[in-house]
């Protein structure tokens, strides 16, 4: 079971490491970016409506955003976990989430903090080209010759995110520092957070994530133990004072009469008694009856 956020910029890595996470372990990727590109992309009403703040770098507001969310989070392949990319990305919708994974019995297990500099976030989100077939993305720096995503045969174009252009990324990173950022210390002090170096080969990068992950995993067991073992006491109809009070008195009878050794009793031996015959009248037995 996995139930994490991927907290950071954009452009820190969060999608492409989800997307490796869920093949691995099998829970989907749930991104709010990709939920709101879709409705925009069939021109839902709730699409339209997010259309503008998209395009404009801003946040989309929290009422559509949430509703795609717990619509998302109630799907059946989300009942064995998720990992929550982009969302919560600010402190209203980081309290509306716990209350909701709450209810519905799914607490958060981690928060992992992607942590990479500004200057590779520009570098990263400028140069980030998209495949129009598959969403595949690739950066300029590794672009194959001909520009074109291998999918099929014949090779899909590629293209650039509208809020990629650099003057959005601009406002998208100032977006993030004054209504995302606040949440590390949030998760920081629920002892939620890892931080994680997100610079370096992809596959490193999700190592990191991995030994994370399985830190906070074990930690979580530990938890879960603890907490259990308090339950059944609490279950218990023994009530703690009234144990404690019962521990006393049988400390306090040993101090007024040291245990003695038990006598040893001797068996006696057992004889197994002969079953009761049945007694037939020997007159009646052997006395033939007489004729008539
Ligand atoms: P992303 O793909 O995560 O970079 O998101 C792209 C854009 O979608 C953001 O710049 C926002 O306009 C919008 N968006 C994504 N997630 C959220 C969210 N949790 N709350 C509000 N707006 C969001």
């Amino acid at each position: 079971m996995m139930r994490i956020v991927l907290l950071g910029a954009p452009g820190s890595g969060k999608g492409t490491q989800a997307q490796r996470l869920q093949a691995k372990f099998n829970v989907p990727q749930i991104s709010s970016g990709d939920l709101l590109r879709d409705a925009v992309a069939r021109k839902t009403a709730l699409g339209l409506k997010a259309k503008a703040a998209m395009e404009a770098g801003q946040l989309v507001s929290d009422d559509i955003v949430l509703g795609l969310i717990r619509e998302r989070l109630s799907q059946a392949d989300a009942q064995n976990g998720f990992i929550l990319d982009g969302f919560p990305r600010n402190s209203d919708q980081a309290a509306t989430l716990s209350k909701l994974l709450v209810d519905i019995g799914q607490p958060l297990e981690a928060v992992l903090l992607m942590d990479v500099r500004t200057r590779t976030l520009i570098e990263r989100m400028a140069g980030r080209r998209i495949c129009k077939h598959c969403g595949k993305v690739f950066s300029v720096s590794a672009l194959p010759s001909d520009m074109s995503c291998k999918s099929n045969s014949n090779g899909h174009e590629l293209y650039q995110r509208v809020d990629d252009k650099e003057d959005v990324i601009a406002k998208r990173l100032d977006v993030y520092k004054s209504q995302t950022k606040p949440l590390i210390d949030h998760y920081s002090k629920l002892g939620l957070l890892k931080v994680i170096k997100g610079e370096g080969t992809l596959e490193l990068i999700t190592a990191r994530m991995e030994a994370a992950l399985a830190k906070s995993g074990s930690k979580t067991e530990k938890v879960k133990r603890k907490a259990a073992r308090k339950t059944a006491s609490n279950n218990s109809s023994v009530k703690p004072a009234a144990k404690k009070a019962s521990r006393k008195k049988v400390a306090a009878k040993r101090k007024a009469a040291p245990v003695k050794k038990p006598a040893v009793v001797k068996k006696k031996k057992v004889v197994a008694r002969k079953p009761a015959r049945k007694t037939v009248k020997k007159s009646a037995a052997r006395k033939p009856a007489r004729k008539k």
